[in-house]
């Protein structure tokens, strides 16, 4: 039997005073304790910028552009948003002033309306609020949508996303739309003293565009006394139950038993009258305690060139929390820029390490100190993964060092190579706009039988997510296998190479489609998993002194 179409819940997230309070985490917090109360949760970002997409931004400022299954390049909050509450999100749950305006302007170049001067209320904040139900629309078993707005409250281009959510408000009523801000309660040293003031000003300036927040979370170093959320409480106009104290913690996954401990999900429940079940974060939390209580630690490099804004590698630094978790290990990052590589050469920065990851990347810059390290990695057996731009450097490698091609090179960097090993794809050769024209998006691949790729996904299709323009070239496959590179993942049709390995090593395996883009704290991805093993198993090795082995072998004998 069809089920009923029921009104879904929203829940609106802003942010006040500054930004990078961990608006995304609160929100995918939230989500994971509705959905683990029973209910159909989506969340999904609006952001205030002209960008159509964060694709064309550089990671530099923006930070990395998380791509999803349908294609779609969006904030990184998204790939919060989808560990936390485990759903795949699609093209719906990101939009920016860009997309809102172009569709309100295409509107008006075919004369949609009618002669009417087109402006900001009602015409952007309408097209605000039809993005704000799409994804109710697109899949009626919806429970609750919570979005998220970019910025910070007080921003001048955020002002039509704030007037859209208040529309929202008075056209679905109390019971359906909540309204959550976020707000940081500073702590000062020399007065000894947390600050209350600008939580009362960030909540006033809410409160004079029209919106009257249900729910405060307060960022805070320290506990906020009873005292302290009462004030806050009379100051802003909410019960003192619903200032909830969001204390700085060891690891981001610990936010929703936080976050359970204040009743946060209780207050949502009452608030919006859902019915549902309670909840248990039984699994949730055993995950955390192995976060928190590592067996063991290895050191992994990462070498690329955005390392001065971590934000640019957000998913795979999480990868690695999650491929830690699934061996009770502790992984410590390295950053190595690659520039650095090429000023000193790799042993200074790779000797002490025990795997290394090549991240993706675009643009020539440190390309020649990731060859360099990889070269290393590869001959002295250190673990090695490589993702996109680092599988393609790693093909570059070897067709240098092993198959002997002269300055072979990527197309992208030299387009005057004897040896492009790394080309532009035929469907890529005309295209010129830079927005969303490259290799987007989840596409299958078939892994080869007895592969290393093979044992660690443990099956023979798979499909993973890509954001690239050069490829593996064809004509230098044969050439590349029979010196002893594995293509151990193609495209079904076999044209695309999507997975190479190298068989006489412990673990040196490259991808073109980008691992981190998938993996989820309760189901880590298998290259992240496997290099962490192997890390640890490369440490261990080396942990046994000279001493022991002839020991041990002498026992032996
Ligand atoms: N610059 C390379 C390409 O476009 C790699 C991209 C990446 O690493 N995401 O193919």
């Amino acid at each position: 039997m069809a089920r009923m179409a029921k009104q879904t819940k929203f829940i609106f997230i802003t942010g006040g005073v500054t930004s990078s309070l961990g608006k995304g985490i609160a929100a995918g917090s939230i989500g994971l304790l509705l959905k683990s109360r029973g209910l159909e949760v989506r969340l999904q970002k609006f952001d205030p910028y002209i960008n159509v997409d964060p694709g064309t931004m550089n990671p530099f400022q923006h930070g990395e552009v998380y791509v999803l299954d349908d294609g779609s390049e969006t904030d990184l909050d998204l790939g919060h948003y989808e560990r936390y509450i485990d759903v795949n999100l699609n093209k719906l749950s990101n939009v920016t002033s860009g997309q809102v305006y172009d569709t309100v302007i295409q509107r008006e170049r075919r004369g949609d309306y009618l002669g009417a001067t087109v402006q900001v209320i009602p015409h952007i904040t309408d097209e605000i609020m039809s993005r704000c139900t799409r994804l109710a629309k697109q899949d009626e078993n919806i429970d609750i949508i919570i979005t998220e707005i970019g910025g910070t409250v007080g921003d001048i281009e955020a002002l039509s996303f704030l007037e859209a959510i208040r529309q929202m408000g008075l056209e679905h009523g109390k019971e359906n739309v909540l309204y959550i801000h976020l707000t940081l309660v500073p702590y000062l040293e020399t007065s000894d003293e947390l600050k209350t003031k600008p939580t009362q000003h960030s909540v006033r300036m809410l409160r004079e565009i029209g919106i009257q927040p249900d729910i405060l979370i307060c960022r805070s170093s320290k506990e906020l006394s009873r005292d302290i959320k009462r004030k806050i409480a009379l100051f802003c106009n909410v019960p003192p139950e619903a200032v909830i104290q969001d204390l700085d913690c060891e690891t981001i996954y610990e936010v929703p038993i936080l976050f359970h401990r204040e009743l946060v999900d209780n207050l949502v429940v009452h608030y919006l009258k859902l019915l549902c079940k309670d909840l248990d974060l039984g699994k949730w939390r055993r995950m955390v305690d192995k976060i928190k209580n590592p067996k063991h630690t290895v050191r992994i490099a990462i070498c690329g060139k955005y390392i001065n804004l971590k934000d640019a590698y957000k998913s795979i630094m999480e990868s690695f929390i999650h491929g830690g978790i699934a061996n009770e290990t502790k992984v410590e990052l390295v950053w190595v820029s690659s520039e650095d590589i090429v000023d000193n050469g790799a042993e200074k920065y790779l000797d002490n390490v025990d795997g290394i990851l090549i991240p993706g990347g675009f643009g020539e810059r440190g390309i020649e100190g990731k060859i360099e390290a990889i070269k290393y990695v590869r001959e002295n057996k250190i673990p090695f993964l490589g993702i996109c731009l680092g599988l393609q450097c790693a093909i570059i490698e070897y067709a240098r060092n092993i198959c002997g091609l002269e300055n072979a090179n990527s197309f992208e960097f030299n387009q005057e190579s004897k040896h492009p090993v790394i080309h532009l794809m035929d469907e890529q050769r005309h295209i010129t706009n830079m927005g969303g024209t490259m290799r987007l998006g989840a596409y299958p691949c078939e892994v080869k039988r007895g592969s290393l790729a093979h044992k660690l996904y443990g099956k023979l299709k798979i499909s993973e997510r890509h954001r690239h323009r050069y490829e593996v070239n064809n004509d230098y496959r044969d050439e590349l296998r029979d010196n002893g590179m594995v293509f151990s993942g193609l495209s079904p049709d076999e044209k695309l190479v999507e997975i190479c390995e190298l068989a006489d090593h412990p673990y040196f395996i490259g991808s073109q489609f980008h691992p981190e883009l998938k993996s989820r704290p309760m189901n880590p991805h298998p290259l992240f998993k496997g290099l962490v093993e192997a890390a640890l198993k490369y440490r261990q090795s080396r942990e046994i002194s000279p001493a022991e082995v002839t020991d041990v072998q002498a026992k032996k004998e």
